[in-house]
C-alpha cells in the first residue's frame, strides 16, 4: 500500500484532475486505488461522482476529528477498483477545532496505520488530494505519505511556488517524516503555442532532471468538462488529447515505479 500525496500549494494547477485521472488509469489496469479527498472544496469527491454535501461524519473530517476510522468512511465509486473518502466544507474548521492538540499533525498517519494493520485486503495505492495551501491539512498529508507527486502548471510564477514547496518538504523531512521522497513532477496545462510553456518546461527539466515526467498534460477543454459529469476524462472521452496524456502518464508512472523497485 503506497501512500502518495498530490501536492502544490498553488491553486488551480491540476492537482485534483491528476488525482482523478491517475486513479482512474491505475484502476483500469487492475490496481486497487483509494482516493482521499483532503480538500474542503471537495472537488475530487464530486469529480468522482459522489456528494460533497454529505453532512454525516463519514467523511475525511470524521476521520481527522477522531470520531471515525478510515474503514468506516470508505465509499465505493461507480468505477471498479476505485474507492473514495469524501470531503465536505466541515473540513475547513478542523484547524481551529484541533488547535489545542499538539499531536494533530499525526492523526491521518495513525488512522492510515490502523487501517493497514486491521485490513486484509489493502489498496495498491492511496492517493491524497491536497488543498491549495501549506496548512495543517497539507502537513498531515506530508507526514502520512511515502512520496509526493507535484503537478506544475507551465505558467509564469510556477517555479517560484515550487521553491517554497520544496522548503516546506525539507522542513517536514527533517522534523516529522525523514523518508519522504518526490515521486515526480508532472507538467500540466501545457500550451505548445505559448512560448512560456516551453520555457517553464526547460527550466523545470534543467533543475529537477529526471524527476520531471516525460509525459506532459496539454491544455484540453475535455479535461475541464469531465468533472461536471462526475467522471474521469478517461471515461468521459477516452480518445481526447487530455485522456491520451493521462493514459500515457499512468504508464510512465508505473514504469518508473517498476524501475525504482528493481533498483531497490
Ligand atoms: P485547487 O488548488 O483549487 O484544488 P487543483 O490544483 O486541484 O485546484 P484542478 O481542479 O485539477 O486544479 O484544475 C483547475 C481547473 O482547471 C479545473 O476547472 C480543471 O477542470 C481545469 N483543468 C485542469 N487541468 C486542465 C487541463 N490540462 N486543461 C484544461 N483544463 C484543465
Ligand atoms: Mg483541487
Amino acid at each position: 500500500m503506497k501512500i502518495i500525496s498530490i501536492i502544490n500549494q498553488k491553486g488551480g494547477v491540476g492537482k485534483t484532475t491528476t488525482v482523478i485521472n491517475l486513479a482512474a488509469g491505475l484502476s483500469q489496469l487492475n490496481k486497487k486505488v483509494l482516493v482521499i479527498d483532503l480538500d474542503p472544496q471537495g472537488n475530487a469527491t464530486t469529480g468522482l461522482g459522489l456528494s460533497n454535501t454529505d453532512d454525516s461524519e463519514l467523511t475525511i473530517y470524521g476521520v481527522l476529528n477522531g470520531s471515525k476510522s478510515i474503514l468506516d468512511c470508505i465509499k465505493k465509486t461507480k468505477f471498479s477498483n476505485l474507492d473514495l473518502i469524501t470531503s465536505n466544507v466541515d473540513l475547513s474548521g478542523l484547524e481551529v477545532e484541533t488547535a489545542g492538540d499538539e499531536k494533530r499533525a499525526f492523526i491521518l498517519k495513525e488512522k492510515l496505520a490502523d487501517f493497514s494493520k486491521e485490513n486484509q485486503q489493502n489498496y495498491d495505492y492511496i492517493l491524497i488530494d491536497c488543498p491549495p495551501s501549506l496548512s495543517l491539512l497539507t502537513v498531515m498529508a506530508l507526514v502520512s505519505s511515502v512520496t509526493l507527486l507535484v503537478p506544475l502548471q507551465t505558467e509564469f510564477f510556477a517555479l517560484e511556488g515550487l521553491t517554497q514547496l520544496m522548503k516546506t518538504i525539507e522542513r517536514v523531512k527533517s522534523n516529522l517524516n525523514p523518508k519522504l521522497g518526490i515521486q515526480g513532477i508532472l507538467l500540466t496545462m501545457y500550451d505548445k503555442r505559448n512560448k512560456l510553456s516551453s520555457e517553464v518546461e526547460k527550466e523545470a527539466r534543467e533543475y529537477f532532471k529526471d524527476k520531471v515526467y516525460t509525459t506532459v498534460i496539454p491544455r484540453n477543454v475535455r479535461l475541464s468538462e469531465a468533472p461536471s459529469h462526475g467522471v474521469p476524462v478517461l471515461i468521459y472521452d477516452k480518445t481526447c488529447p487530455g485522456s491520451k496524456s493521462y493514459f500515457s502518464f499512468t504508464d510512465e508512472f508505473l514504469n518508473k515505479e517498476f524501475q525504482i523497485e528493481s533498483v531497490a
